[in-house]
């Protein structure tokens, strides 16, 4: 049995319709599916005065610069879900976060688009970065403040995190 997005899993009737926002539905068999909006976090590290922007190294935004982070996983708590990343990704034990914001995003994933909502927090590091999970991050850069351009950034709530953190900060 073929199935995709595009007919019903229950019943195959091929007209499965799209709110166009979250939920598909199936008006033959009164199927639902919601794609709600997915929580994720990144983090703004501080170090000695410089901002932690990592190269991302795979689409979307490959080449760009983002914050290091990722998805939460089902029944983690957000902070616990950055520091399992950081973890990950470049091997540093986060203990302190202060929350910075949220901003919502598209995160568009072999050709199908995830709602997000993005979790910021602020931690300062107290060691440099030796070792990082190169499937995931290009190269990792140390950004003045005043440097922190949000174009150069992969993603919409990024540049509106930017936006918050340097004017709570400069
Ligand atoms: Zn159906």
């Amino acid at each position: 049995m073929k199935q995709s997005l595009y007919s019903c899993p229950n019943c195959s009737n091929m007209e499965l319709t799209y709110d166009g926002v979250k939920k598909y539905y199936c008006t033959a068999c009164g199927w639902e599916f919601y794609q709600n909006t997915a929580a994720a976090v990144a983090g703004i590290f501080e170090y000695k005065d410089k901002i932690l922007a990592v190269e991302r190294n795979r689409d979307p935004g490959k080449g760009l610069f983002d914050f290091p982070g990722g998805f939460v996983d089902p029944f983690e708590t957000a902070e616990n879900a950055l520091r399992r990343e950081i973890k990950e990704e470049l091997h540093v034990d986060l203990d302190q976060l202060e929350y910075l914001c949220t901003s919502p995003n598209l995160y568009t994933f072999k050709g199908i688009e995830y709602s997000t909502c993005d979790i910021f927090y602020l931690a300062h590091l107290d060691a440099e970065i030796t070792k990082l999970d190169k499937s995931e991050i290009a190269s990792i850069h140390w950004l003045e403040k005043s440097d922190l351009m949000p174009e150069r950034f992969a993603f919409r709530s990024m540049q509106e995190a930017i936006k918050i953190y340097t004017s709570h900060k400069l």
